[in-house]
């Protein structure tokens, strides 16, 4: 669906005319007719203009910023093709195919310069658009810093989700220091398919997605699966929340402590994840932490491996260190420093120090576990891997 946002500029040219403003607002004999957008979510964004003037318009220049996390204030001006002419409209379409997309709700500022032949230059005002995915009916609610939108589903599905939302953010911050500074925006899609329907190129796996920059996250969650979407909502906001604090120009976190931080705000390990790690644990298959630094495996189990040992990482390193030193980890990360040299600056030692502590923290915890129980042989290897958690102690 296309959405069609009119904005009548002549009131805009009047108030330029009867307030004094620098040279650059001055109309001269130039008129803007109209000017306005089309939303073609999420592929694309049109920004149409006409005007008139006395004399051949030359000249006509759209300028945008996109409200976003970057480290400069940056501005784009687009020079539009145009046939010299005493009334034209001028029309640019921007592709987000070409230039990757944009979330919903994000929010870009436009403006127009005009020239003509004798001179005059028209500026128009700067507007505000919001980029939504105009294709769903969006209902929102609203608690504390954070806004969610949703379009399937009752209220009571969407105070849940908004409840989980909140009590990841009070964990994040108990466990870490670590807390939101801007208000959030969270959109909801009724599954995963509209999800990706509303992303340029998406993975074929995507669920949920969040965008640090613009702080927002968007996921499918069907309204039959609500329990996935309570921990996945957790998830991506501590990504979203974490990325943010550690946004700096020169390292990424080590894939271990992003994820790990991710799976242990959602809460305990589920099962799958938890079986994973203790049959790795029993066959001595662990990943080394410095492995776990790079993008995980594309092979299922060892992907699961990999997210199940991140946890179990984190959760040692918070609860036997602590959240101050979990927050300076963190804040050392950004000042450019590599993986060994920060780990070593907060906790001293390095990757492969963490590997050894960590390797005898999850063995003794397991052999706790095997000790724990009366039974030998088969039956309690069985029994082991049974007990093991959902609580995810490893
Ligand atoms: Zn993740």
């Amino acid at each position: 669906m296309i959405k069609k946002t009119k904005i009548l500029l002549s009131v805009i040219l009047l108030l330029g005319v009867l307030t004094p403003v620098s040279p650059s607002l001055a109309a001269g004999g130039i008129n803007v007719i109209e000017s306005f957008t089309e939303v073609e979510f999420p592929d694309k964004l049109n920004f149409i203009l006409s005007a008139e003037s006395d004399s051949n318009i030359t000249d006509v220049r759209l300028f945008m910023y996109v409200d976003r996390l970057s480290y400069a204030h940056v501005t784009s001006e687009v020079l539009l093709d145009i046939l010299p002419d005493r009334h034209v409209t001028a029309k640019w379409a921007w592709d987000m195919r070409k230039t990757g997309g944009m979330p919903p709700g994000t929010n870009i500022q436009y403006w127009w310069s005009v020239l003509d032949a004798d001179g005059n230059v028209l500026e128009t005002q700067p507007v505000t658009l919001r980029y939504n995915d105009t294709r769903f009916g969006w209902k929102s609610i609203r608690q504390s810093s954070t806004t969610l939108y949703w379009y399937k589903g009752d209220k009571e599905f969407a105070e849940e989700l908004i409840s989980a939302t909140i009590t990841g953010l009070e964990r994040l911050y108990e466990s870490t220091g670590v807390g939101i500074t801007d208000p959030v925006e969270i959109y909801i899609y009724a599954n995963s398919n509209d999800l990706r329907s509303g992303m340029i190129f998406p993975q074929t796996w995507t669920g949920g997605v969040a965008y640090p920059l613009y702080n927002c996250i968007a996921i499918g969650i069907e309204t039959s699966n609500v329990e996935w979407g309570l921990r996945t909502i957790v998830h991506e906001l501590t990504h979203l929340v974490i990325h943010r604090l550690t946004y700096n120009p020169y390292l990424d976190l080590p894939v271990w402590l992003d994820e790990g931080l991710a799976m242990y705000m959602e809460g305990s390990l589920t099962q799958a994840f938890s079986d994973y790690l203790s049959q790795a644990i029993k066959n001595d298959t662990l990943i080394s932490v410095r492995s776990l630094a790079s993008p995980f495996s594309a092979y299922a189990h060892l992907s699961y491996l990999s997210y199940a040992q991140s946890h179990s990482l984190v959760s040692m390193l918070i609860n036997t260190y602590g959240r101050e030193k979990m927050l300076e980890l963190l804040t050392v990360m950004t000042e450019g420093i590599d993986y060994d040299d920060a780990l070593e600056k907060v906790y001293g030692f390095d990757m492969d120090g963490l590997d050894e502590i960590w390797r005898d923290y999850v063995n003794q915890k397991y052999l706790d576990q095997n000790n724990a129980s009366v039974l030998t042989g088969t039956d309690r290897v069985l029994a082991v891997l049974a007990l093991l958690p959902a609580s995810g102690s490893l």
